[in-house]
């Protein structure tokens, strides 16, 4: 079965001769465990699609399935906290908690949810992100990367589904960059995650298992890079 599934999404912005739309009858599958790449120019309808896929943004019309659930089909409540359990969300600008520390920020969502993160999890989040030694620093401390890598442990913690990253190193340097991209990589590998990452960098996508090439809300390439034997 597929992790994500979408069929027909069409997404309108304002209404009358200010309308733009976004996507166009846009459908795509995501097999379980796949690294996916949404590649395509400024406003092709990128981020929409992720917004759409995380259940944030409901389409005008089309179905979206996130691990075999129908998500606009859920009441608003009961959609909150399937994307909370399944959906991970990963942003260019990284949302910390500034008086929290890294360990702090992780285990907040879960936290918020009645379900307190436990020490082994947290210990092996800190160990895939490499941030065991900056476990009790406040964000003001750290680095772009070490910062963009706790928002992934976060996004990870509740060991979701999916992981859907909006151009998640737009604003680092290319050792950081590799550092995110190996970081996603492992999550993809050992934890099984399917990830699916918003960029407009053709290098970056090359990385990935699939790229998904869009232009003016519509996906008019897919390219299969690597078959997983997972
Ligand atoms: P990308 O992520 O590929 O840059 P977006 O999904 O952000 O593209 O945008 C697709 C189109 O929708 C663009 O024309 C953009 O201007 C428009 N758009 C996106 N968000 C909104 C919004 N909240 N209100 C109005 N127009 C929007
Ligand atoms: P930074 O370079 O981000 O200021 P560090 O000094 O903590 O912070 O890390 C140095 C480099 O180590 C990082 O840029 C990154 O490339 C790498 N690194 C070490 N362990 C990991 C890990 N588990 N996940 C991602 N990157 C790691």
């Amino acid at each position: 079965s597929w992790s994500i599934e979408a069929e027909q999404i069409r997404k309108t912005y304002g209404s009358g001769n200010t309308a733009v739309c976004a996507l166009r009858e846009t459908s795509l599958r995501i097999k379980r465990g796949q690294f996916a790449a949404i590649l395509g120019p400024s406003g092709c309808g990128k981020s929409t699609l992720l917004h759409v896929l995380g259940g944030i943004d409901e389409p005008d019309s089309g179905r979206v399935w996130v691990d075999g659930r129908e998500l606009y089909r859920m009441k608003k409540g009961e959609r909150s906290i399937f994307r909370r359990r399944q959906i991970g969300m990963v942003y260019q600008s990284i949302y910390l908690l500034p008086s929290l520390n890294v360990e702090e920020n992780i285990a907040l969502p879960l936290l918020l949810d009645g379900k307190p993160l436990s020490a082994q999890r947290l210990q092996e989040l800190l160990a895939v992100t490499g941030l065991t030694k900056k476990r009790e620093a406040l964000p003001c401390h750290l680095s772009g990367g070490q910062q963009q890598r706790t928002a992934i442990a976060r996004a990870a913690a509740p060991s979701p589904a999916v992981i859907l990253a909006d151009e998640p190193t737009g604003n680092l340097d290319s050792r950081n960059r590799d550092a995110i991209m190996g970081l996603f990589r492992r999550l993809n590998t050992r934890q099984h995650t399917t990830i699916i990452m918003v960029t407009h960098d053709e290098a970056l996508a090359k990385q990935c298992d699939r790229v998904l090439y869009m232009e003016d809300g519509r996906i008019l390439r897919d390219t299969l890079l690597r078959k997983e034997e997972k």
